[in-house]
Order: structure tokens, then C-alpha cells, then sequence
């Protein structure tokens, strides 16, 4: 690595989230150049597949020149403006109509927030703002899965369950619970039925409830399907399960929707799809494409109402950020989500579904591949590690051989996770699984 190119200077001077700081130093990144359509380019000019869609997120692919216009029309006309001290812009107002429009159940009130993160983080401060509006000072918990990923500031971090992001940060908060993993490739028991294990989810969760006491618990947390814990699809009844123990024990229910959102599992919401009725629903990433960070937290008149009189009574809402509702963000928020229903992308995903799913059926026929999943244009391979690997090393090394063999992927444990753009084709969906087979052949013969 030459110290003045690119991936010399990013070594010598960038901080970079999620890898092992240390193994950065030596190895440095891949630098990514520009984008077209479903692919990247790297500095050497060589192009990939982008099968994660970057981070689950961009619906629209790269160079999308409708976004490019409206940001550069909005820049000119207002570039910033906030929404603080009484207020507002076009923009976020034209976002937050259309989002109410097309919310899967009805919601009262949109507030923005600049990253999946930050949304969530600000729904538990909202849970404990309107427990204290109606007087139920003690009913603060907050229950989410382990696997689950809502995102790495204080509380969402604690509301997520992966060890990665408790570990050495002293997270989780103690007001944070997790209840099992619905996911039965991996922790089905020997034996066990999809039915009785989705009897079992519900047990815990529901013992989990009672022995904390369900006055004590504010809020159960969930994405509709699991994607940074792996790509994990509940089985068939854990949702209408989980939503009739919620109602039993007045527990607020917080659907995450930063990876489903806009259309990901074939309905525009996966609310829909597997009949979810949230109090809050939490958007971003696909909400943009990524173009500009943004996320939205939509709000029933259940969880809205005690704390606009809370607000009331103490004077304010005493939160918001320089950034929220950004009127760039917003712009290009609402032009990428008018796109998406115009070019009717989320029949794109039901019309690509099967064969989406059976490419990688098929591709769990590989001797490197122990079973395949997914639902809409969102999927996973498992891997079988081999003698000699530690865990999670036999998927990093499929996942760089993929990635020579021209898609990038990502690995998260033993499996191998698929969210490519929304806007790919059939064919695309071939060449992409084409240079997967490539890329699985390349690691079994390494591994000799
Ligand atoms: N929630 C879910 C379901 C996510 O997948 C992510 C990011 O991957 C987040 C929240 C956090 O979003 P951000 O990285 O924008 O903070």
C-alpha cells in the first residue's frame, strides 16, 4: 500500500466502524469508486454486483439523477433550514403527508431523525416520556431479541442483541431485555416442530414479561425480519402471537422497519406481509436509498397524544437534533419514495421473489452450503464451516471469494445475507448467483 493513495492515506487517517481496528491497519479497504445501476466500481476500475444493496439501502442503485437534481434544486433554493422554536419547511411537511398516507396502519405523526440509530434511540426516550405522561412511573423496560439490530447509540445498542455491541461499551442499559430468537434453523431444537418452537418463542417472551412483571414493561421491540442478526424470518404465527401478548400486558409495540421498509419482502411495508400493527413504526435507509441520511419515526395516537400533553404540562418536547427533517434529506426522502411507487418497484419484488428465492434454493445444493432462506429480495446462505475453522471464518472466507468473483456480499456469521437493489432484473438476479457458484467453487478448492 502506497502511503500517499487513497488506501494508503485511509489507514493513516480514518477511523473506520465495525472491523477490527487493528487488522485495518495492515489490510486497509476496498475502495470504492463510483456506482451505476446494481454496481460498484473499485479504484482499479473492476466491478461488482452490489448484492447488500451498500447497507441494505439503496433501492434506487447508484446514479440515480432524479435524486442528484431535486438535492442540487433544494440545496439552491433553501440548503438548511431546522425545525426547532415553532418552525417548519416544505419539504419535511411533503415527506411527512406522504408517509402518513402510506403508513400500513393509521399513524398520527412523523418525526425525523437523521439515522436508524438515532430513531430508535429517540422511541425509548419517548416510551419513558409518555410512561411518565400517564403516570406509570415504574413501567420503563424496554424487551427486544437477541439477534436483534437497532442500531449502536446508547439505548438502540442496548435494545440490540448481538454481543458485538454490548461487549467492553458497558451495554447493555438494565432497563433492556431481550427475549429469544425466533429463528428456527438456529435455534430450533432437535425434534421440534416449526409450531412448537414458535410455541416456545411465545413462551418466553410471555414468561420473560411475567417474571419482570408487566407493569414494569413499557415496550416490546422487533424487526419484521431480523437482517443484521443474519436475515431471520419469524415462522409462520410468531407475530400474531407476539402481538396478542403485547395486548394482554398493555405493552407498546415498536415495529423496526430500517431494513423492510419500501417495499424489501414484497409489500411495501413488512407490517403487511406478516399483518404487524405497530405503535411506532422506525424508516430510514431505503427511505432514501441512502442518498442523504434520514430516518422517520411514525407515531399512532396511542403513543402520540400523552406526550404532546406531557409536553404540555413541562413547557416542551425537550429533543431534536440541528438536522432533523433535514430539507435536503426530506427533498430527495420524498423524490426516492415517489420513484419507487412510479416505476412500481414493490411488484418488482413479488415478481422476482421466486426466482430470487430458488437461486439460492439451488445454490444450497453446494457442497459449501447447508440450507438457504429469505423472503422478497432479502435472503441468506448458511454455511457449512469446515474441520480447521474457528466460527464465522468459513463465511468470511465464501464471502471474499464472492467478492472476487465480482458480488459483494456480507457475511454475518455463518451465513452469507442477499439484499440487492430493488431495481435489479431477472437477469441480473442470474449474473449475481452466476458469480456466487463462481466464488463458492473458489473457496472449497482453497480449502483443498
Ligand atoms: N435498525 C435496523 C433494523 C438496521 O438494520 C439498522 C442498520 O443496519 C439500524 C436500525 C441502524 O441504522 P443506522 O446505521 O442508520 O444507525
Amino acid at each position: 500500500v502506497m502511503p500517499n493513495s487513497t488506501e494508503g492515506r485511509d489507514i493513516a487517517y480514518q477511523m473506520h466502524p465495525n472491523v477490527n481496528l487493528r487488522k485495518y491497519e495492515k489490510s486497509g479497504g476496498l475502495v470504492i469508486e463510483r456506482g451505476e445501476g446494481i454496481y460498484v466500481f473499485d479504484s482499479s476500475g473492476k466491478r461488482y454486483i452490489e448484492g447488500l444493496a451498500g447497507l441494505w439501502s439503496v433501492a434506487l442503485g447508484f446514479g440515480e439523477k432524479r435524486l442528484a437534481e431535486v438535492a442540487k434544486a433544494q440545496m439552491e433554493k433553501l440548503p438548511y433550514y431546522h425545525t426547532f422554536a415553532y418552525k417548519t419547511h416544505g419539504p419535511s411537511v411533503d415527506l411527512a403527508e406522504m408517509l402518513i398516507q402510506l403508513a400500513p396502519v393509521p399513524m398520527s405523526k412523523v418525526h425525523f431523525t437523521s439515522s436508524g440509530s438515532e430513531a430508535n434511540d429517540l422511541v425509548a426516550k419517548m416510551v419513558w416520556y409518555r410512561s411518565n405522561a400517564l403516570g406509570q412511573k415504574d413501567k420503563k423496560k424496554i424487551i427486544g431479541r437477541i439477534k436483534g439490530y437497532h442500531g449502536v447509540t446508547i439505548a438502540s445498542a442496548s435494545i440490540t442483541g448481538l454481543p458485538r455491541n454490548h461487549e467492553s461499551f458497558d451495554l447493555p442499559l438494565d432497563r433492556m431485555l431481550h427475549t429469544s430468537c425466533p429463528s428456527f434453523v438456529h435455534f430450533g431444537e432437535d425434534g421440534e416442530s416449526e409450531a412448537d418452537f414458535t410455541a416456545r418463542m411465545l413462551k418466553d417472551l410471555e414468561d420473560l414479561i411475567l417474571r419482570e412483571g408487566p407493569e414494569t414493561v413499557a415496550a416490546f421491540w422487533g424487526e419484521p425480519v431480523m437482517g443484521a442478526g443474519g436475515v431471520l424470518v419469524p415462522p409462520a404465527g410468531y407475530w400474531a402471537g407476539v402481538q396478542a401478548i403485547l395486548k394482554q400486558y398493555d405493552i407498546l409495540l415498536v415495529v423496526d422497519e430500517v431494513i423492510c421498509g419500501f417495499g424489501r419482502t414484497g409489500t411495501l411495508f413488512a407490517c403487511e406481509r406478516f399483518g404487524i400493527a405497530p405503535d411506532a413504526l422506525v424508516l430510514s435507509k431505503q427511505i432514501s436509498s441512502s442518498y442523504m441520511p434520514l430516518s422517520a419515526i411514525l407515531l399512532n395516537d396511542k403513543f402520540y397524544q400523552p406526550i404532546a400533553d406531557e409536553s404540555d404540562r413541562i413547557g416542551s418536547f425537550g429533543h431534536g437534533y440541528t438536522a432533523s427533517g433535514h430539507p435536503v434529506a426530506t427533498a430527495v426522502g420524498l423524490e426516492n419514495v415517489k420513484i419507487i411507487l412510479e416505476r412500481d418497484l414493490v411488484g418488482n419484488v413479488q415478481r422476482l421473489e421466486g426466482q430470487f428465492l430458488d437461486g439460492l434454493a439451488k445454490l444450497a445444493g453446494h457442497p459449501l452450503v447447508a440450507s438457504s432462506r429469505g423472503v422478497g429480495l432479502l435472503g441468506a446462505l448458511e454455511i457449512k464451516p469446515w474441520a480447521g475453522t474457528a466460527s464465522g471464518d468459513a463465511a468470511t472466507a465464501v464471502q471474499a471469494a464472492v467478492q472476487d468473483a465480482g458480488v459483494i456480499t456480507r457475511n454475518i456469521g455463518e451465513s452469507i445475507c442477499f439484499c440487492p437493489p430493488l431495481i435489479i432484473t431477472g437477469e441480473q438476479i442470474d449474473d449475481m448467483f452466476a458469480g456466487v457458484g463462481k466464488g463458492l467453487d473458489a473457496a472449497a478448492a482453497a480449502r483443498g
